[in-house]
């Protein structure tokens, strides 16, 4: 599905100087699963997710979506942000139809495909509110309709939860799970925690500080669908050693 060769990101620094965001990445991700990707802020994962999405070109090393070449925006990926980009001014409803405006998708179908989007994500009743009416973790939902609504096989997730309390988080993570195992769509989730990456990814990529490289790429061999109750387990131990093991290596060697 994402075919990344010898990725590498620098963007023109304040002096002489470019800054290197990423270096060297080489990553395949297979279609219908869902990656996790972990590293230390400023090591790239958002820049990484950018390139993905095509909305910004990589130095060197090249990009394949589906084997196509990737340049420009694609309509094939969605994009969830750290914090919820709702436009204040519309509904949810409204504000989940509007990648379809921007696509020119036939009005008709946008509306159902929103409709069932909103009961989807657990958001019936609350459709015709402003975003400034909902609750964090309603906000965010409705970021995730809003990312599906053009129904691309891609779901591109940058830290989509770091803004909820601990319970809700664990709540969402859950939720994410169910849509991604009920629609098949391949999921690249960024996320600076590790139980989460533990809990939800089939693979935990591990960045290292930046420039950011592939440090370790963990295959998670627990069953699904995963459950709260897994994180006590020493199997779910394990692999969140691992990932930390891989996280700080860097800063001890
Ligand atoms: P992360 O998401 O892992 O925290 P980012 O991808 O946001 O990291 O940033 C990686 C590095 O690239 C950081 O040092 C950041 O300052 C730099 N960077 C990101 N975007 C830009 C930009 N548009 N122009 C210049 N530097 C940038
Ligand atoms: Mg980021």
């Amino acid at each position: 599905m994402v075919q990344i060769q010898r990725l590498s990101k620098a963007y023109p620094g304040r002096r002489a100087s470019p800054i290197t965001a990423l270096r060297g990445i080489t990553l395949s991700i297979e279609a219908g699963t869902l990656v996790a990707v972990v590293g230390p802020s400023g090591c790239g994962k958002s820049t990484l997710l950018r390139i993905i999405a095509g909305l910004e070109p990589p130095t060197e090393g090249g990009l394949w979506l589906n084997g196509e070449d990737v340049d420009g925006t694609r309509s094939d990926v969605g994009l969830v942000f750290q914090r919820p980009t709702l436009l204040p001014w519309r509904t949810v409803r409204q504000n989940i139809l509007l990648p379809a405006e921007i696509l020119g998708i036939d009005r008709a179908l946008a509306g159902r495909r929103a409709d069932h989007l909103i009961e989807f994500v657990g958001l019936n009743g609350f459709e015709h509110l402003y975003p400034a009416q909902l609750s964090g973790g309603m906000q965010q939902r409705a970021g995730i309709a809003r990312a599906l609504a053009h129904d691309p096989d891609l779901l591109l997730l940058d830290e989509p939860f770091s803004s909820l309390d601990a319970l809700l988080r664990e709540r969402m993570a859950l939720e994410l799970q169910r849509i991604w195992a009920s629609t098949g769509k391949t999921v690249v989730l960024v996320t600076h925690s590790i139980p989460e990456a533990v809990l939800l990814g089939d693979r935990v990529v591990v960045l290292t500080p930046r420039p950011g490289r592939v440090a370790a790429d963990i295959a998670i061999d627990l069953p699904r669908p995963r459950t709260l109750e897994m994180i006590e387990t020493p199997g779910f131990s394990h692999y969140a050693a691992l990932v930390r093991r891989a996280l700080v290596a860097r800063d001890e060697g």
